[in-house]
């Protein structure tokens, strides 16, 4: 697939993204139990949870990790506006504190779409985690309870982050401009 020309203006240091997650897994620590399950929404979010949960290595939480692949994008870098599931977790969440993970936070459709599903399964409590967040997008009511960064209205790559699936192994979070 022919892409039209761009290239990567970066925004977030790798040692900015790597000690702010020290700090996101000593605030969730605090707040959540340490038996919780992790569920990490696919496919973006990967990095960010591998980098997240050897965080809570140290901080004590010991989570179950799970994965629920969801996609609205499709290619291009805007929102479809639908969420689909593509794949599901085979965790039994009833019961258990659950985290999602997510990388960004925009409209807001992919998280609600996750909790409301992990909601009917019975979890005993729901928190939300995402590397990023972009105010001003949201068309669905949802807070995440743990944010890393909120930036400006851009299309971001990088630490999973993907533009038609590419650049997702970028160390830092940058910023596709189109020349
Ligand atoms: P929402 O459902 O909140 O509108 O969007 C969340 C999903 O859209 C994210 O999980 C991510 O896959 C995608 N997304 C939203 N903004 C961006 C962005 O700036 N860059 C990339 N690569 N994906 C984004
Ligand atoms: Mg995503």
């Amino acid at each position: 697939m022919t892409l039209p020309a761009h290239h990567i203006e970066p925004l977030i240091t790798s040692e900015a993204i790597s000690s702010r997650i020290t700090l996101l897994a000593n605030e969730i620590t605090k707040i959540l139990p340490r038996d919780i399950v992790v569920i990490a929404l696919l496919r973006g979010s990967f990095v960010f949870t591998a980098d997240l949960i050897r965080a809570f290595y140290a901080t004590g939480v010991r989570p179950q990790v799970d994965f629920m692949t969801l996609e609205s994008y499709g290619s291009g870098i805007s929102s479809s506006g639908r969420v689909t599931l593509i794949r599901d977790i085979t965790e039994n969440v009833e019961g258990r504190d659950v985290l999602i993970v997510d990388d960004i936070l925009e409209s807001g459709r992919t998280l609600s779409y996750a909790r409301d599903l992990i909601e009917k399964r019975g979890a005993r409590s729901i928190h939300i985690a995402v590397m990023l967040e972009k105010p001003g997008k949201r068309k669905v009511d949802i807070i995440a309870d743990f944010v890393g960064f909120t930036i400006e209205d851009a299309f971001v790559v990088g630490m999973g982050l993907d533009y038609a699936n590419s650049y997702r192994e970028l160390p830092y979070i940058g910023v596709v401009a189109f020349d």
